[in-house]
Formats: structure tokens, sequence, C-alpha cells
């Protein structure tokens, strides 16, 4: 008997040691006009609790057109937090709350459309290093692409933000050291997604791990960044611009590739705790192939 009992307590010792190591998460979303938000957070949560390294709870802001006067999350209760929002710009509480959250070493993971909304936040597009449309110019910071074998600041006027019809289309890793990306098959077959082109902004302690060629609306292809890490103070940002999530249950197809799911499990651990811990996967896309995985999981 006393031997059982011991065993239960051992075990009980167990998971509540396990479940303490999980990273805690929080995602952002709630306004979106463009993408279906509440779809593509469900499918983040599962992602990720489905690997069995985050807890993961959803705050959701007001709608869009209500006040943002009452929306205070508790940023400092969790070691990341992800962005999926296309909303408003936060109030000044929420955003000086945010930045200390980051400073003083939150982890940030920021997903596809984020990189547009909040445009007036200074200190949001540091975070997120490049942003797109809503305005930008010229004044927010350079393009950034990769050509000959380096990486292009290109101060040159003009708009930020394109993106055509969706299409299937190559990721090629221009960092193959970054715990992000470390042995991961360094070209692969992303599935459809919306390719974003002609970002710009601060691009300050930037790391750009991978790019994808676009051809924009003026004719010129890019070889241009869609995963790449930004350092804000002590924080750690890792930003995916893949990933849309249309305005429908059945268009979230995006996010059912392995390759989308993988690189954000391996940038969110890295973005909580500085390294990956996870194994290079079996099932990873290659170069041509790609992979998916509807279940929301590892098979
Ligand atoms: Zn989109």
């Amino acid at each position: 008997m006393k031997k059982i009992l011991f065993i239960i307590i051992a075990m009980l010792f167990f998971s509540f040691g396990v479940e303490a190591k999980k990273i805690k998460t929080m995602i952002v979303t709630g306004q979106d006009g463009s993408h279906w938000w509440k779809g593509g957070s469900e499918a983040i949560e599962m992602i990720l609790e489905n690997s069995g390294l985050f807890t993961v709870d959803i705050l959701v802001t007001p709608a869009t057109g209500e006040s943002m006067e009452n929306y205070r999350p508790d940023f400092k209760k969790y070691d990341l937090v992800i962005i999926n929002y296309g909303g408003v710009t936060w109030t000044e509480q929420a955003r000086k709350n945010f930045e200390k959250f980051v400073s003083n070493g939150g982890g940030v993971v920021v997903i596809h459309s984020s990189i547009i909304p909040m445009e007036d936040w200074p200190e949001y597009n540091k975070m997120v290093g490049l942003g797109a449309w809503n305005g930008r110019n010229e004044k927010f910071g350079p393009y950034v692409y990769w050509k000959n074998d380096r990486w292009v600041y290109d101060y040159s006027p003009g708009w930020a933000g394109y993106h055509g019809l969706q299409h299937p289309f190559t990721v090629v890793h221009r960092d193959t050291v970054h715990p992000i990306v470390n042995g991961l098959p360094p070209v692969w077959e992303h599935f459809k997604d919306e390719l974003y082109a002609r970002l710009r902004g601060p691009a300050q302690n930037m790391k750009i791990l991978a790019t994808a060629y676009e051809t924009a609306s003026d004719g010129v292809g890019r070889d241009e960044p869609v995963l790449w890490t930004v350092n804000y103070g002590k924080g750690k940002v890792f930003v995916s611009v893949l990933g849309h999530a249309g305005n429908d249950p059945e268009l979230r197809y995006s996010m059912e590739c392995t390759g989308f799911q993988v690189t954000l499990l391996r940038g969110a651990e890295w973005a909580a705790t500085g390294t990956v811990t996870q194994e290079i996967p079996k099932d990873f896309p290659s170069k041509g192939v790609y992979t998916l995985r509807k279940e929301w999981k590892s098979p």
C-alpha cells in the first residue's frame, strides 16, 4: 500500500513538474478585416498545445469599432505573446505594458498580417522589423531583400506591401545556423499561401532566416524575407509572414503546411526561451514537395 501511495505521489509530482515547464502563451487576436482571425488563432492554439510544449490562452480584443479603453492584457503573466491581430492601435497603457514586457525579456511571435497594423506605434514597427501597407513608405525604413548572396537595404522612396494571388512557393533559408532553422532542409515547398512582398521598416537588430521569390505589380521580382527574428531590449521576436487564414472556415490551408507549423513551433520556443529543443521532424517538406499536417500535430 505504501509503495502504491509512493508511486501515485511520484506520478503527481512528475506531471506537475512537466506542466510547470510548459511555455505560457497568450494569443492576442480579435480584429482583422481581411482574415479569419478566430479560425487562424484556434489553429495556432492547436499547433502549440498539440506539441506538448505550450499552454495557450486566447485573449480576444474588443470588436472592430468598439472602445479599446479597457483592453489591458496582463502580458507579464506569460512567457510568450503571439500577435495574430490586424486592428486599431492599442491604448497608450497597453502599448507601454507591451514595450515593458518585451524589453524585459518577453518572447513574441508575429503572424502574417500582424505586420500591417499599428503603423503609428514606432516601437511596434521596431519589434516587427518590417511592415507593409497602411501608408508605410520610405519614412518607415528601407526595403530589405536578398540579391547576389547578400542583403540589400534599399532606401529608395515608394510604397510598402504587395501580394498577388495565392500560390505554393519555395522557401529558401538564408541562415542555416540559427536555432530556429538549424538542421531543417534549407529549401522547401510551402503550400498555397499569400506571399507578401516589398516590406519596409526600421529593420534594426534583425536576422532574416528565409526568403521566397515574388514578382510585384511593377513587374520586378525579388527574394523577399518571409521568416526573421528581431531582438528588442532583452526580448526576442520571431516573425513569420506565412499563414494566411481567409474569411471562411475552409480557408486556413496555408496553416496546414508542415513547414508553417514546424517553423512556428521552433520560432515560438526560441522567442520564449532562446533555445530550440525540438527534433527535426521526418515529415518536413523538401525541395519541390510540400507536406501537410491537417490534424494540427506531428503525425
Ligand atoms: Zn493574408
